[in-house]
């Protein structure tokens, strides 16, 4: 039976590993860097593509128990004037939710399936890959052990999905640099809160430089609290580089934040009730001429890093991970397999690096500032009729998340008949 070393164990390596799993190939390790594995305090959106998938894993149900469904998304301009709102999930009519939920959640529960379908031993932390090498014999990574220890380990596949910073990206594209930055500092936290509007709203709210985007990713049946995600955008302020992951005190957040409050929703509460703040690059990387070599392939933020815009980072490391595997279980040659997996992911995650770049979705907020600065009482006057809703669909179609893409399965996932049975 052939065997699978994935670098890297967040989403995109986790999910992997349960894809390549579910379509019946077996020997797989994943070897994760991190000594310790810990719940990161920020939430992620998945959008209804991933959750498909997921749910076709038979993790859904342990998500949704943690999760928060979402219901619509809104985006407000500054003084909280509503510009676009629309359903999303099952809500929208998607045969599975949109889940707001935190990574800790979503992590723990992929790692716990892992664990329990591949085995203990698929999973291990403290291995940080430092270098990669192909002989006819297979692909090798070298692994530096926690405990100072070196190794090689070798397969007949490697993946990279071992983030942004990728070592296996840089074994395959070597001088490719630092990310690419654009000066845009965020700051990351969680807060409880009461609920706001219906409890399961995200909202994006902006002008033409800053951006907050908050929503519900836990509940507390007891109190009827939620846990709000927020994540905080301005040009570096005074120019200072932010700290890559790093805690933050909110000193660091302009005081911009501080006074950006709605009737409905006290911003500046839910930032200054945060336990932990974390800032971070806005960064991503330039998009690959290809993702393959010989036996080497790269998945997730490791083969297309994009701004986080959009909702779409995990996600589309989530649909990585299940055409790769259904690429495996369909095509005998391993050559074929990865040139069918590159074939119809590359391009579409190209797309949506470039239009990260120039904001996503989230485009409009800076639009509806530009042309009404001081605010507006009808959203009409700003926008054309069908100018927003256009914006969003051609948005959905590039990352194959669509109703149709997804509910018809036109889109990728892991397809039963795709199965290996050996
Ligand atoms: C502010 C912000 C908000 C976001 N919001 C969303 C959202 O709402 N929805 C969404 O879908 N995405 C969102 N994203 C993007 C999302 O977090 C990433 O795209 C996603 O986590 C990528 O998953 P990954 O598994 O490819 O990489 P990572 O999550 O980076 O995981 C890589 C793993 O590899 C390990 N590793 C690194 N180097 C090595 C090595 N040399 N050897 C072994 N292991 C290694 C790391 O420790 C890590 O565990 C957001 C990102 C940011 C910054």
């Amino acid at each position: 039976m052939a065997r699978t070393v994935i670098a890297g164990g967040g989403i995109g390596g986790l999910a992997a590993a349960l894809s390549l799993h579910h379509s019946g190939i077996g020997d797989i390790v994943v070897l994760e860097a991190a000594q310790r594995i810990e719940p990161l305090g920020v939430g992620l959106n998945i959008l209804p593509n991933a959750v498909r998938v997921l749910r076709d894993l038979d993790v859904l149900d342990k998500l949704t128990a943690q999760a928060i469904q979402t219901s619509e998304l809104r985006y407000y301009n500054c003084h909280g004037d509503l510009i676009w709102a629309e359903p999303r999930g099952v809500a929208a009519g998607y045969v599975v939710p949109q889940l707001s939920i935190h990574r800790g959640d979503l992590h723990g529960v992929l790692l716990a399936a892992v664990r329990e379908r591949l085995g203990s031993q698929a999973f291990v932390n403290g291995a940080a890959i430092t270098g990669v090498a192909e002989d006819e014999t297979g692909a090798h990574v070298r692994v530096e052990h926690a405990d100072g220890t070196s190794s090689m380990i070798s397969g007949d596949l490697v993946i990279g999905a071992d983030g942004i910073d990728s070592a296996v990206r840089t074994a395959l594209w070597p001088g490719g640099g630092a990310p690419v930055r654009n000066g845009v500092v965020m700051w990351r936290g969680t807060s409880w809160t009461e609920p706001f509007l219906d409890g399961r709203t995200m909202i994006v709210s902006g002008d033409d430089v800053r951006r907050i985007v908050l929503y519900p990713i836990r509940a507390d049946d007891k109190s009827g609290r939620v846990m709000v995600n927020w994540v905080a955008a301005q040009p570096a302020p005074g120019g200072i580089p932010p700290r890559t992951g790093g805690p933050s005190d909110l000193g660091r957040l302009s005081s911009s934040f501080a006074v950006w409050n709605f009737d409905w929703l006290d911003i500046s509460a839910i930032i200054a009730a945060s336990e932990q703040v974390h800032e971070y690059p806005m960064q991503d990387r330039d998009p690959l001429p290809r993702w393959t070599s010989g036996r080497v392939t790269l998945l997730g933020d490791a083969a297309h890093a994009m701004y986080p815009m959009g909702s779409n980072g995990a996600t589309q490391a989530v649909m990585d991970a299940s055409v790769l595997a259904r690429a495996l279980a369909e095509h005998d040659s391993f050559d074929d397999a990865l040139l069918a997996y590159e074939t119809e992911r590359r391009p579409i995650t190209t797309e949506l690096q470039i239009k990260n770049r120039s904001m996503g979705p989230e485009a409009v907020i800076t639009v509806a500032h530009e042309r009404a600065p001081h605010g507006f009482a009808n959203v009409n006057d700003v926008f054309t009729q069908g100018e927003l809703a256009a914006i969003s669909q051609k948005y959905a179609l590039a990352g194959n998340f669509d109703i149709d893409s997804v509910n018809r399965r036109t889109g990728p996932g892991v397809s039963p008949e795709a199965r290996r049975t050996t």
